[in-house]
């Protein structure tokens, strides 16, 4: 199938068909800062190797990224720690939901995969050891490859997060009981709640995860991964980035992608371009239910995906 020499048809016909979709599931009330976000929001970014985005609708509207970043940690973290990390984290789907306790205990604390929180935990406590500010230098790589300096912290959802952390700092402490946490637990808590608090726009996403399409070349022509590392990555985004929903994902879209329940979702199709969609009502996994809809019309009209 040929692909169209410009994306941006292909985003207005999928807008115009979202916008007949029957439902749009809920914003994720657990976060009540996030509670209150409107499910009939919808926008959508294709950043091509080059850095030219088409979008439609709220492309350029700021969200809150959420388990999005855990992608990026996770390669800032890579980039740093080289197999190192593969020794505190696992990458297998864990088939439980996301800030699940279970499976923790019989295995000796190392978390099945970096996007579960239990993982992500993981990562971002090896990037604070290593940098001494994970949540700075993940600002910092997303203002730099989006363009975007004023890509910034959501105040209102840190503390929200931390208000009602609970969850993360058992899995945290229980982490920290097998000496697979370095930092203190207060200290990772705080810079995973801001982590996940980044408000980014489709726009801002799509082009710093170019990256990942780039085989891990950043916007400058530095690297930040090697091939090998860049791969490594959108395997786990394949495997685990869309909750315990991931095999439904591969089957739908067909692309590396990772979800948030801020309700965004990055895609990325290796060697050609990154996607990013953003509309907050979830299904009962915690993917956007507009946005899966788009990326499996994305997939299907274009015939780009990875299969
Ligand atoms: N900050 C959220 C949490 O840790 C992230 C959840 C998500 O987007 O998956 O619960």
């Amino acid at each position: 199938m040929p692909v169209p020499p410009s994306l941006q048809p292909v985003l207005d016909r999928i807008a115009t068909e979202i916008q007949a979709l029957p439902g749009r599931g809920r914003p994720a009330d657990y976060i009540p800062a996030l509670a209150s976000a409107d499910p009939r929001h919808f926008g959508m970014a294709v950043a091509e190797l080059d850095g030219t985005v088409y979008g439609v609708g709220d492309w350029q509207r700021p969200f809150s990224a959420q388990s999005i970043t855990k992608a990026f940690t996770l390669a800032l973290d890579l980039s740093l720690d080289g197999d190192l990390l593969w020794e505190h984290v696992g990458r297998e789907p864990s088939g439980n939901p996301f800030n699940s306790l279970v499976q923790l205990e019989y295995e000796n604390g190392i978390p099945r995969n970096p996007f579960i929180n239990a993982g992500a935990l993981v990562v971002t406590d090896r990037l604070q050891t290593r940098t001494g500010d994970a949540a700075g230098t993940l600002r910092a790589f997303l203002r730099a490859e989006s363009g975007n300096d004023r890509l910034d912290f959501d105040e209102a959802v840190v503390a929200s997060e931390s208000a009602h952390g609970d969850r993360n700092a058992a899995l945290a402490h229980f982490m920290a009981s097998y000496g697979n946490i370095t930092n203190p637990v207060p200290t990772l808590l705080d810079q995973y709640f801001r982590q996940c608090a980044i408000e980014a726009s489709c726009a801002d996403l799509a082009l710093a995860a170019g990256f990942l399409a780039r085989h891990g070349i950043r916007s400058d022509g530095s690297t930040l991964l090697t091939r090998s590392q860049a791969k490594q990555v959108n395997a786990v985004m394949l495997t685990c980035g869309t909750y315990d929903a991931a095999g439904d994902f591969a089957h739908r879209v067909g692309l590396p992608g990772k979800s948030g329940v801020g309700g965004g979702i990055i895609a990325v199709v290796p060697g050609r371009c990154t996607v990013c969609v953003w509309s907050p009502g979830l299904d009962q996994r915690g993917n956007s239910v507009a946005g899966v809809a788009a990326l499996d019309r994305f997939t299907t009209l274009t015939g780009l995906s990875v299969f």
